[in-house]
């Protein structure tokens, strides 16, 4: 008997979910639709937004992941290493589908699995049985160790617990262990991710030979076409360089016929070279300040870090400074992809100036945003950072006060896509700029969504397109103006303005 398994999408619209949403209803005896409505409206207009922002004990819709989440990304940015999570299962299986969902790539990390027992006692032996497990399932060269919630309430110590590992032979002397802290209710996914980072590059400690290089830290970096991208202008310059976490491959491999377990990665070689290289910079500053500190304080190295290229001028700004630290030109290739950015920029100006924008996502990429929207006549009206602090805060004024096309403009640290929903009701803007959580704004508001960041779990292969670097920012000026032109179309789909150039 042939069946056929009908999508989500045709199966609820049968007549016998229709009636069980309708009984469902019934039995939750909810308010009536009048009062739903009339309450839907209340919460667009002022005297809910008052309240609303002077909401404290919830937070709705809030644009952050929390800490081990990106300790396990750090992870994934090197050769043959397992991320290990010393803390429950279900976190892990979050982070793991958190990723999966953005990639539409299968994610290896590994749990201690701790449950009750482990909360009252400590989770020591479940780290030891997890190790010796993980190294006999897995093989991999390192380990790269993380916690949970649940571990940091009850104060485990990564540090005893694998060397006891390794004093009662649970795992080969020589593997690599590097371990961070990550208790998630402070911070955020950034947070963990520079944790993670620091714990990782603290396993290296031996200088060598000075190379004239430079280590690039690209930060949480979730485009592998960003991290390829900026290795290719890299090259184009004849830079010679090493990428620190670089998840490329590990978030972008072929498909083979096989599967392997660690697909790309910075080698170790190059991780333990690196401390010989001239300078480092990073590309994210917020989500690499403790990594940056150790590197200058330990590996006795000079560090800069750089504004998110994204834009005409930030980009500008990196090219110079590479080649003033590196003493090289930069080649003529990329200023003929400068000029083919600023003659698409021109071509598409008039439907980019004057557009209001909303900003949702990490600090990095917001202010990489804003610099994008100022240079080209954009007002970045409302600017939302969750997982933005006082320093996000400054950063964010100082961009805006140079520019005319920042007066006006409100900046939101800590804040969720609630308190946005509101700020959107009140001061309506043309575009969202942001991750595939502010479509519940662009349900809300009607205003035309731009999915930029991380996650994006609604559409595909956004990832695979750079943002970044004058290419990038010319991939993401399409985007932005396609957007435009797409909401025109659809709002003048029965008038006479229905046009078929633009
Ligand atoms: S916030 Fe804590 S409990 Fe929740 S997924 Fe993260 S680590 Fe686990």
């Amino acid at each position: 008997m042939k069946t056929t398994v009908k999508d989500h999408n045709q199966l609820f619209k049968e007549e016998e979910y229709i009636k069980q949403f309708e009984e469902k209803k019934a039995f939750e005896a909810p308010c009536s639709n009048e009062e739903v409505e009339r309450v839907k409206e209340w919460t667009k207009g002022a005297e809910y937004k008052e309240k609303n922002f002077a909401r404290q004990a919830v937070t709705i819709n809030p644009s952050k992941a929390c800490q081990p989440l990106g300790a396990v990304y750090a992870a994934l940015g090197f050769e043959k290493t397992l991320p290990f999570v010393h803390g429950s299962q279900g976190c892990v299986a979050y982070f793991r589908s958190y990723f999966s969902r953005h990639y539409k790539e299968p994610v290896p990390a590994v749990s201690t699995s701790m449950t009750e027992d482990a909360a009252v006692y400590g989770g020591l032996s479940n780290m030891l049985e997890g190790l010796e497990n993980a190294y006999a399932l897995y093989k991999p060269q390192m380990i790269a160790v993380s916690t949970t919630c649940m571990a940091e309430v009850i104060g485990d110590d990564l540090n005893a617990f694998i060397r006891t590992a390794r004093e009662k032979n649970k795992i080969p002397q020589d593997i690599l262990i590097p371990f961070a802290h990550t208790p998630s209710f402070v911070g955020s996914h950034i947070v963990g991710y520079d944790n993670m980072m620091k714990g990782i590059l603290s396993i290296v400690k031996q200088k060598d030979m000075p190379k004239n290089r430079i280590n690039v830290i690209t930060g949480f970096e979730t485009y592998p076409a960003n991290i390829r991208e900026i290795k290719r202008i890299l090259d184009l310059m004849k830079i010679s360089h090493i990428v620190l976490g670089d998840t490329s491959d590990s978030f972008d491999s072929p498909l083979t016929g096989e599967y392997n377990l660690y697909t790309g990665g910075t080698k170790l070689a190059d991780l333990f070279d690196a401390i010989n290289s001239k300078t480092t910079i990073s590309l994210m500053h917020f989500s690499t300040e403790k990594t940056m500190e150790h590197i200058k304080s330990e590996w006795l190295q000079e560090t800069i870090s750089l504004p998110y290229p994204i834009g005409v001028k930030n980009t500008d700004y990196i090219l110079e400074t590479l080649s003033k630290i590196m003493g090289l030109q930069i080649p003529e290739e990329l200023e003929m992809e400068r000029g083919r950015l600023l003659d698409a920029l021109i071509d598409s100006q008039s439907y980019l100036h004057g557009k209001k924008v909303a900003i949702i996502g990490d600090p990095d990429i917001v202010l990489g945003l804003i610099s994008f929207c100022l240079e080209v006549g954009m007002y970045p009206l409302h600017i939302l950072c969750t997982n933005g602090g006082k320093d996000f805060e400054l950063k964010a004024k100082e961009l805006l006060e140079k520019s005319s096309f920042g007066k006006g403009c409100n900046v939101y640290a800590g804040k969720d896509m609630w308190h946005l929903r509101s700020a959107l009701f009140e001061q309506p803007c043309d575009l969202i700029f942001g991750p595939s959580q502010a479509k519940f704004l662009w349900r809300d508001t009607k205003t035309p969504l731009v999915r930029v960041g991380f996650p994006i779990q609604d559409r595909h292969h956004l990832h695979r397109i750079p943002i970044i670097g004058y290419q990038g920012t010319l991939n993401f000026l399409i985007q932005v103006v396609n957007t435009i032109l797409e909401e025109l179309d659809r709002q003048s789909i029965d008038g006479p303005n229905f046009d078929l150039i633009r």
